[in-house]
């Protein structure tokens, strides 16, 4: 029996492919819902909020982390969710995590720790957020990692190469790498939490972007995904023209933006799953990726994600702190290379435990990317010496 209410193409929790290690059934929560309230309680998920989004974390109080990033991907996940019948439970868990494996200070952090690793297997982040939740957090006595449904896993490994697959595969046979290897989609849940993530991030850093200054309204007129709700927004409030009203114009444009990419998707979507008409969850695998944007919508929201990456993540202000970040982080990696015991004993042990100088990299690289922002720089100054950022 399907859950009451869910589509026949929703993950059914009762129909879950399951933990690696079985666990009895909770009283009271189905497996997804005790997936989110352990990814909740996790210790990974409370170092979200010292975690750079795109503004550093000591940049200022009110840009988005990690963590509020992840909070906005779970709301807008919930909601198309609900309007598509799809599990909600599963979106809020998958979004929840979805950037657990992020490392300090953003991106400029994850290709610094990947140009550390590149004799070592590299460094991948939504691997990393698999590996957190699989194997990082230690809290349980019966297992490492916090044993999450199969569909969750699945949803957190958004991307992995070829070659990694095949290293998850002789791990866990055709587990959450297979589909890597066979080319096929992961569950609506998942595909939507992908999207849901898109849409939040281009909108929050237009927000972030304009109250750091670094991005002007005047800017922005020339992106339709922006101008067109800009416009609407003019017409039904000639007031927010306004000087002193730049703020409450930015927000109720930001507004319109989010609802006409959210009804956009649901609309899309149900487009495609009446084109494709998938029974069950099995037969969406081995479907297109069936939750979309429309092509307009596809083509304005690409065209915003060009813009933002000109002009707000290659700001010459966004890069100057970049690569002190990455100067933190390439620091940090030869200084615990030198002298692991300067590691938190239970990496330290890792390290002595590790045979190959591939492993003894990977437990540096774990501990890297564990680290908020403000610890990294603080640990840096420790060994180094020398005070970077903040
Ligand atoms: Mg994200």
């Amino acid at each position: 029996m399907h859950e009451a209410g869910l589509a026949p193409y929703a993950c059914d929790p009762q129909q879950s492919r399951g933990r690696r290690y079985p666990e009895e059934p909770a009283p009271t929560r189905t497996p997804y819902q005790r997936d989110r309230d352990r990814i909740v309680h996790s210790t990974a998920f409370r170092r979200l909020v010292y975690k750079t989004q795109v503004f550093l974390n000591h940049e200022g109080d009110l840009f988005r982390t990690r963590l509020t990033h992840s909070i906005e991907v779970a709301q807008l996940g919930r909601s198309i969710a609900r309007s598509l019948r799809l599990n909600e439970d599963l979106v809020e868990a998958i979004c929840l995590a979805h950037d657990l494996g992020h490392t300090p200070f953003g991106h400029a952090g994850q290709d610094q720790l990947h140009a550390c690793m590149a004799e070592h297997g590299g460094f991948e982040h939504n691997l990393q957020s698999l590996r957190v939740v699989d194997r990082l957090e230690r809290r349980y006595p019966q297992f490492d990692g916090l044993n999450l449904c199969f569909e969750t896993r699945e949803g957190i490994l958004k991307h992995c190469s070829a070659t990694h697959a095949r290293v998850l595969e002789v791990d866990e046979p055709g587990g959450v790498g297979a589909r890597f290897l066979l080319r096929q989609q992961p569950s609506l849940e998942a595909q939507l939490c992908n999207l849901s993530d898109e849409i939040a991030y281009n909108a929050h850093d237009i927000d972030d972007g304009v109250r750091s200054g670094l991005l002007t309204l005047e800017q922005l007129q020339a992106i339709p995904l922006f101008e067109t709700r800009r416009q609407q927004a003019l017409a039904e409030y000639p007031a927010l023209a306004a000087a002193g009203s730049q703020h409450r114009l930015l927000y109720e444009t930001i507004r319109r933006m989010l609802s006409a990419q959210v009804y956009d998707v649901i609309d899309a979507t149900r487009q495609a799953l009446q084109d494709h008409c998938p029974g069950h969850v099995s037969e969406v695998r081995t479907m297109p990726v069936l939750v979309r944007f429309s092509s307009e919508m596809h083509d304005q929201s690409q065209a915003l994600k060009r813009f933002l990456f000109a002009h707000l993540y290659r700001h010459p202000q966004v890069v100057q702190t970049t690569d002190s970040a990455r100067q933190v982080v390439r620091e940090l990696f030869a200084a615990y290379t030198q002298q692991p015991q300067a590691m938190k004993p239970v990496f330290l042990q890792r390290w002595a435990e590790a045979n190959t100088a591939s492993e003894r990299a990977r437990v540096v690289a774990d501990f890297i990317a564990g680290m908020t922002d403000r610890f990294a720089v603080k640990e840096h100054e420790r060994l180094t010496g020398q005070r970077l950022l903040g």
